[in-house]
């Protein structure tokens, strides 16, 4: 199908680009032939004057009439010399010839008057006679002007003038078309060709003259008829071309100038047309079946792209609906673990509350004694202030009384901290007195200390230190370190406990140390973790630790563990110093926007 097209585009190219340079040729050719027809009519008409206006010249008529043969010979020579004529003679009324430029052999004249009969027929009767001579052994053709030579009514004979032609051809000979004169019978008088002299120029022509085209070494084997001018083969073939063929007629010699001009030319460039255009045509096709792919190419990775586009979008759904799956079945446990978070810090509080009591419940075989211990003495006093007022001695019973109030006292602040003890604890911080809290832990825990006999040391500089923190919750944790410092020194010789607080920076620190067995390494880690305890069963939850580390750390605190100096327990509370925080917003909501535990 391509190669058919690129054919037709080719054979298009051809037959246009040929239609072309046959036209350019023609023109030029036109002109060229123009040119040179010229040329030939007036190189002729130059010498169809000279025989006439020599008959004029009496020396001629002379020697005409005196028969001067030398005379004759030089004015022929000296006119032959000067006009450039071939040959110049004078000839009788008879025929007989006077006087030549040339000698004998090489003179027409010499030929006899067969060869130039007709011109002198002509200037018999007084024109002036012309003729076509061709050359016997294929020289150039010459042409032949003889006047008659008269004076009044006589005759003295003619001059005659003959040129010859191969000035023209070689003046022909310059161009590179090929010329050709023919005369009226179509043969070559004149040529650029010297092979083509005296052939006749076309095929119709000889087959008239009974030749057959071809047979001869003739000139035209075809003919074409074309538009404006003819295509022709030359016989015999110089090249595979055709010659453009256009005539110009010289009516005054009844003649025709004949121009073949090469379209080999022509060819080749209609090849050369034909080879671009296939070119093109190749190069076009190229690119629009490159244009093609790459639209087909486009066209693909659009459709790929819009099928991933829609695969793409459906597992976005999917995955949209998973999500939203996913999500709702997150926000349910998310409500799920707010209600079990809810649950668990209930739980929470009441296990911290649980463990405090548990605190509690074991000191209070200590406290129930340390409560007895006054009721008693209370019981005592109060007989013996009843005896001393029967007795009316009541000065001193007045003091037994007085006894009594201070016991009763005593008995009414241990249980007041009892009670705020057992208070549940808020979530608040504020500024709590150190040295407040210790007091209480060391009011509370006092009866068992005594009852183990334990050496207690408080290291306090500053009493007025304050921490951050709930009253409740900070002596819970220390109550808690009390009562674990206790168990461990159940069996210590010369138990201690020292309790130092000290400020570091914004920070106060309160250390816990104790001299018992301390906590071994390898348990180290483990001792604020839940359930985690040494202590046999009944003894201990495991509890204790891991409450007071949440409560300090919900007190934005630290606790940890360390080994202390005494050989034993340390514990080591850091918490913020209140007092630090003087100046910072902070402490106004401390002042004013919280309530304590
Ligand atoms: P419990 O007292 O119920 O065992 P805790 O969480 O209060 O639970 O304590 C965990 C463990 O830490 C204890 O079982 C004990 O082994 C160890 N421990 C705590 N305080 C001390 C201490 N002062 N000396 C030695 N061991 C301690």
């Amino acid at each position: 199908m391509f190669v058919l097209f690129a054919l037709i585009v080719a054979w298009v190219a051809m037959k246009l680009s040929s239609q072309f340079y046959m036209a350019d040729l023609q023109l030029r050719s036109q002109a060229t032939l123009s040119v040179q027809a010229a040329g030939l009519e007036k190189y002729l008409d130059k010498y169809r004057l000279l025989p006439p206006l020599l008959a004029q010249r009496s020396d001629i008529v002379r020697i005409l009439a005196d028969n001067e043969h030398e005379r004759g010979q030089n004015v022929a020579k000296v006119i032959a010399g000067m006009s450039g004529a071939q040959e110049v003679w004078f000839q009788k009324p008879e025929g007989e010839i006077v006087a030549s430029n040339l000698i004998e052999h090489a003179s027409v004249a010499g030929l006899g008057v067969s060869s130039y009969g007709d011109a002198l027929q002509a200037a018999r009767q007084g024109r002036l006679g012309r003729q076509l001579v061709l050359s016997r052994n294929g020289g150039a053709a010459s042409y032949v002007f003889i006047a008659p030579v008269r004076q009044g009514e006589q005759d003295y004979g003619f001059i005659a003038v003959r040129v010859s032609l191969e000035e023209v051809e070689q003046n022909w000979a310059l161009s590179k078309d090929r010329l050709v004169a023919v005369d009226q019978n179509g043969i070559v008088v004149a040529t650029n060709q010297a092979s083509w002299r005296g052939e006749r120029l076309d095929a119709e022509r000889t087959a008239r003259n009974g030749r057959a085209a071809g047979e001869q070494n003739g000139v035209i084997d075809r003919r074409w008829e074309d538009q404006d001018f003819q295509l022709v083969r030359l016989n015999p073939p110089l090249n595979k071309t055709n010659f453009q063929m256009i005539e110009q007629d010289l009516p005054v010699l009844n003649w025709q100038v004949v121009l073949f001009a090469d379209t080999a030319q022509v060819r080749q460039q209609a090849i050369w047309a034909a080879l671009v255009a296939v070119l093109l045509c190749v190069v076009s096709s190229g690119l629009f079946w490159m244009a093609g792919e790459r639209r087909r190419r486009l066209l693909e990775r659009m459709r790929q792209d819009k099928d991933y586009a829609e695969r793409l979008e459906a597992r976005v759904h999917e995955r949209t609906r998973e999500l939203s799956t996913m999500n709702a079945l997150l926000a349910q446990e998310v409500r799920e673990r707010e209600v079990a978070e809810k649950e668990l810090q209930h739980a929470q509080a009441g296990l911290v509350q649980s463990a405090k009591l548990a605190t509690l419940g074991e000191m209070s075989a200590a406290i129930s004694h340390e409560f007895n211990q006054p009721l008693g003495a209370i019981r005592t006093h109060s007989e013996n202030a009843q005896v001393l007022i029967e007795s009316g001695k009541s000065d001193r019973a007045l003091k037994s009384l007085g006894k009594i109030v201070a016991m009763v006292e005593r008995m009414a602040a241990i249980s007041q901290i009892l009670k705020g003890f057992t208070r549940k604890a808020g979530r608040d911080l504020m500024p709590v007195k150190v040295s407040a809290v210790i007091d209480e832990v060391l009011m509370l825990t006092g009866p068992r200390c005594k009852q183990m006999g334990v050496n207690l040391e408080v290291v306090q500089d500053d009493k007025s230190i304050e921490v951050l923190a709930g009253q409740v919750r900070l002596s819970q944790v220390l109550m808690n370190l009390m009562g674990n410092a206790l168990d461990a020194m159940k069996a210590q010789d010369g138990p201690l406990i020292r309790i130092s607080v000290l400020r570091e920076e914004q920070q106060a620190v309160i250390r816990f140390e104790d001299n018992g067995p301390g906590v071994p390494d390898n348990v180290a880690a483990s001792i604020f973790d839940p359930f985690f305890t040494t202590k046999d069963v009944g003894e201990g939850l495991g509890l204790g630790l891991s409450i007071a580390f949440k409560i300090i750390k919900d007190l934005e605190g630290e606790l940890r563990y360390e080994q202390s100096e005494l050989g034993g327990a340390c514990f080591v509370i850091v918490l913020q110093d209140a007092a630090a925080l003087s100046g910072d917003p902070k402490e106004k909501e401390i002042e004013y926007g919280r309530m304590g535990d």
